[in-house]
């Protein structure tokens, strides 16, 4: 399909790709007609969503299925007068019932708002009220429905509940019955113009409450980049992207790019889920290539690979949070793949990335991308010099770059923050090197102020995770009468050294600070270092260091 929205697919060079990539933006693109029915159409049998769950169930779906199962759940939603413009929240973990449900909404020109089944009574009130929600497609079980149910007499505008069961409370509608029940479908007139909001997300929470970002209908199109010139993928390949449907990342990596470049999107719906079970998921199904967050990879490196068949992998992936260069070595030391790093956020589409063309420098992310322009500013407004440090913001002047949110929804004043004045601001920093490759250092709340010098957290922590008595740390700034902030590790210890954090704890934290030391500048080592059991995380699994922050 891409061959449908680029003029030339294929590309020489990391040069060629940034001088002659252009996406041809359809007048009112639908994702759903444009790429998935058209597929439906041009290849009825071609595999589009592989899906397994724990129980040992697995379906192969083709973008025919797609097609027809779209069509049936978008009718049962015109049934429930549900069309243009209406608001409806899925929340569907991973049952295959979302990718009916999002196509389907998709279809009708409504807006899609997926969301988490942590969600509580309270988080269903504000989300239902602020976007004024018509309908809710839940997954049925009995924590997610009797939160819904609880919530649902302070939600006025909400009209339908929908349940894909087992548990279909009193009142609510049973999804696969109704779909069966459904009549044809018939497409609207008009389902959609391309700047209007098909897709709502909430922002991972990693800094405080999630936002709301709002994206148009042309969206899909800025993630042909992410699968086809980041995952690299082709029509024969088999992709995980580990990602809660709940979340931005999943249609990252288990929707738009993949079906667009034509790849079979492999999920495991689960209740629990463990690192290893990847592993496990590779061998059993011949996965070619994997995408998820640095803090999976930390774990998996300390499996014993040689347990499994991984010969099927070629191409993996990371993104969310900056990946440590030891993990990058230890990976390609055990699987003799070189993780290709990205960034980019729930506002965006992918912005910095180690593109195929590009050989990786590990603790990178790589480089800038063709539909981005991308630049570094420094605090007092200059544009960074190579080697200095700036926020990474994008150019806006005069339009918004296919893939750029549209806003924070009902938001104007948290929007203008963000972008204004030509500008959109990342809150992220980073430093560019001669070569072009761009190297995160924190998000610009994280950045320590100390004795005068900026300390990236990133960089310590890198520091850190080389010394073997490290699997996972978190640096933060700790408020300090001389120096303003002092550098603080928070650090989860490998097993093997739990009982010395006992015995000799003063003599491990002296060797920890020693061994950083060495290994960056001497004056970002950690002056309070403490040990703990786990890392507060997001769900997605961002460390949260504004909860390490907080804490007393
Ligand atoms: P919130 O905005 O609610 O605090 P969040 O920023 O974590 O949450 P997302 O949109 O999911 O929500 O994540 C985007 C952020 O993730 C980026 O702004 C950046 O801080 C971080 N990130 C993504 N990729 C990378 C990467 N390769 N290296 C470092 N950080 C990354
Ligand atoms: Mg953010």
């Amino acid at each position: 399909m891409l061959d449908r929205f680029l003029d030339k697919t294929e590309f020489e060079s990391y040069e060629d790709f940034m001088e002659n990539f252009h996406v041809n933006v359809p007048e009112n693109f639908n994702f759903a007609y444009d790429v998935v029915d058209a597929w439906a159409e041009r290849e009825p049998d071609k595999p589009a969503l592989l899906w397994t769950n724990d129980k040992g169930e697995k379906i192969q779906f083709s973008f025919a299925d797609i097609k027809r199962e779209s069509d049936k759940t978008a009718s049962f939603f015109q049934s429930l007068g549900i069309g243009k413009g209406d608001m409806v929240m899925l929340i569907l973990k991973r049952h295959y019932q979302f990718w009916f449900s999002i196509i389907a909404l998709h279809k009708l020109g409504a807006t899609v708002i997926p969301a988490t089944h942590l969600l509580t009574k309270k988080d269903i009130i504000y989300r239902c009220r602020m976007a004024g929600i018509k309908a809710i497609v839940a997954s049925g079980d009995p924590v997610v429905t009797s939160h819904i149910n609880d919530a649902l007499p302070e939600c006025p505008s909400l009209h339908a509940l929908i349940s894909t069961g087992p548990v279909i409370p009193e009142g609510w509608y049973d999804f696969n019955k109704e779909i069966e029940k459904a009549k044809p479908f018939v497409r609207p007139e008009n389902p959609n113009a391309n700047d209007d909001v098909s897709l709502l997300y909430f922002t991972s929470g990693t800094t405080g409450e999630p936002k709301m970002v709002a994206h148009d209908f042309t969206y899909p199109l800025g993630h042909i980049i992410t699968a086809s010139f980041w995952h690299n993928l082709h029509e024969d390949s088999l992709h995980l992207t580990l990602a809660d449907t709940g979340w931005g990342k999943a249609v990252w990596g288990k929707l738009y790019g993949q079906w667009i470049a034509g790849a079979n999107v492999f999920v495991y719906d689960f209740e629990k889920f463990e690192p290893v079970d990847v592993l496990h998921m590779i061998h059993n199904y011949g996965i070619t290539s994997f995408c998820a967050p640095p803090t999976v990879f930390r774990f998996l490196i300390r499996e014993d690979l040689s347990k499994f068949d991984l010969s099927t992998l070629k191409y993996c992936t990371i993104a969310g949070e900056a990946l440590n260069p030891s993990v990058y070595e230890e990976w390609l030391k055990l699987t003799g793949i070189k993780l290709m790093e990205g960034f980019g956020q729930t506002e965006t589409t992918l912005t910095i990335a180690t593109y195929p063309w590009l050989e990786p420098k590990p603790g990178s992310m790589g480089k800038k991308g063709p539909e981005y322009e991308i630049d570094l500013v420094t605090p007092d407004g200059r544009q960074a010099e190579d080697g200095e440090h700036g926020e990474i913001i994008i150019h806006t002047d005069g339009h918004r770059p296919l893939g750029l949110f549209k806003e924070y929804l009902h938001d104007p004043e948290l929007t203008l923050k963000a972008h204004h004045d030509g500008i959109y601001q990342t809150g992220d920093v980073a430093w560019r090197d001669e070569d072009g490759y761009y190297w995160f250092v924190g998000r610009k709340d994280d950045v320590i102020k100390s004795s005068g010098y900026r300390i990236g957290p990133f960089e310590v922590e890198s520091a850190l995770m080389t010394h073997p008595a490290v699997v996972e740390c978190a640096i933060t700034g700790v408020p300090d009468e001389i120096r303003g902030q002092v550098v603080k590790a928070t650090i989860v210890l490998a097993p093997d050294y739990r009982q010395r954090a006992v015995d000799d704890k003063e003599a491990l934290i002296k060797e920890i600070q020693n061994h950083v030391k060495r290994t960056t500048a001497p004056y970002k080592y950690p002056r309070v270092v403490e040990f703990v059991d786990e890392l507060p995380k997001t769900i997605s699994g961002k460390i949260r260091r504004v909860e390490i922050r907080d804490k007393k």
